[in-house]
């Protein structure tokens, strides 16, 4: 058995990639595929043509999922065991990092504005990461002899401030800019974790309740980005589900077992090369930069065991401070599309992603 320092060492990053299917808009271009998945080599190559010639290049991933994967495969496949280990009471974060239009909504959330979850509390098949986690919970809690209970936050991060994508607020115009000059504040909660104060917790009692959670929340983030001109490609959703268990020691002793699962949609990876420089947006850019960038040094340090983890340098990665390093899973789903439009976009995507390993 590996000692207690041992294991506060090891660190757990799983990094995968998704390549999403051609878009109808692609097909009816006919776009070039510049993008070859190899499921079983766990292989993505990206071929370029550069002065005439075709060239290569091949980028190996902990799991790769090609454009035929579906829903479930991805599921079953890389987020069954780390739902496990929140249910073992360890906290963990899945995010979703990609170019805007590449799929990282679609593999969170899912289709889920058209969805309800079908006869018998079956999903629907295009049903995302977040209503599978929360099944896989309450189907496990249920089979158990144990009391429980489930809470849910849901916020979103835009320009560094948090709202809050949950709470019960007028969707009108002046509210929401009153709102955005009060954001609500980060604290440290003293047992080396932050609390946004005022962050509403919804408790879930079953698994069909989270599609009007997810329905509510973005729809707020559709009003709020149209009332407020926001682009909705800049702003990072965290979804986080905590788990409390109490169960009994064979000594008749009462323990509880704490997990949170922190499902992450960051901002589009574009923000971090392209808007960088032009004028009027500089500040939205720079502080998306912000939380990104810091991310990608969070995670570098992580892996290299750097003595100095700079959580404390954005708002994302002090809000996941508990769920990142130390005895928790770490997974990044990196998401590119096929076509040569997206090229460059997905040549950095997958850099960022594999510097993560
Ligand atoms: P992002 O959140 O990265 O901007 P979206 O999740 O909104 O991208 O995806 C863009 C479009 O592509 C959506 O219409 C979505 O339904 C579709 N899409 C993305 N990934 C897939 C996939 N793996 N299979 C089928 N459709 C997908
Ligand atoms: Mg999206």
């Amino acid at each position: 058995m590996s000692s207690r320092h041992e294991k506060e060492k090891a660190v757990n990053v799983q990094v995968l990639l998704r390549c999403r299917p051609f878009s109808d808009e692609e097909l009816r271009n006919n776009a070039p595929q510049v993008v070859t998945c190899n499921e079983f080599q766990r292989e993505v190559a990206v071929s370029q043509t550069i002065a005439g010639k075709q060239i290569d290049r091949v980028f190996t991933f902990d799991k790769v999922f090609g454009p035929s994967a579906k829903q479930m495969d991805l599921y079953d496949q890389a987020v069954i065991p780390i739902v496990n280990e929140v249910l073992e009471g360890f906290n963990c974060t899945i995010f979703a990092y990609g170019q805007t239009g590449t799929g990282k909504t679609y593999t969170m959330e899912g289709e889920c504005r058209r969805s309800k979850s079908g006869p018998n509390g079956q999903l629907p098949s295009d049903a995302g990461v977040i209503p599978r986690a929360v099944k896989q919970i309450f189907d496990t809690l249920e089979s158990q002899n144990a009391e429980y209970s489930v809470k849910v936050t849901f916020l979103e991060l835009y320009n560094e401030e948090i709202t809050d994508l949950l709470a019960p607020e007028e969707f009108s115009k002046a509210a929401l800019e009153e709102k955005q000059k009060k954001p609500l504040p980060l604290m440290e909660d003293g047992k080396g974790g932050v609390l946004v104060r005022g962050l509403e917790e919804e408790i879930v009692t079953s698994a069909s309740e989270i599609f009007s959670l997810l329905e509510r929340g973005s729809a707020k983030r559709r009003t709020a980005e149209t009332l407020l001109n926001k682009q909705s490609s800049r702003s990072h959703s965290l979804f986080s589900i905590t788990i409390h268990i109490k169960e009994a020691t064979p000594e008749g002793e009462e323990l509880i077992k704490c997990g949170k699962l922190n499902l992450v949609d960051l901002a589009g990876s574009e923000n971090i090369s392209r808007s960088g420089a032009r004028e009027g947006r500089a500040r939205e850019a720079g502080e998306i930069n912000k939380s990104l960038l810091t991310l990608g040094r969070v995670i570098t340090a992580l892996v290299e065991h750097l003595g100095h983890i700079p959580y404390r340098d954005s708002k994302l990665t002090r809000l996941l401070r508990d769920s990142l390093g130390g005895r928790t899973k770490t997974c990044i789903i990196a998401t590119v599309s096929p076509s040569v439009h997206c090229l460059e976009e997905t040549l950095s995507t997958l850099d960022y992603a594999h510097r993560a390993k």
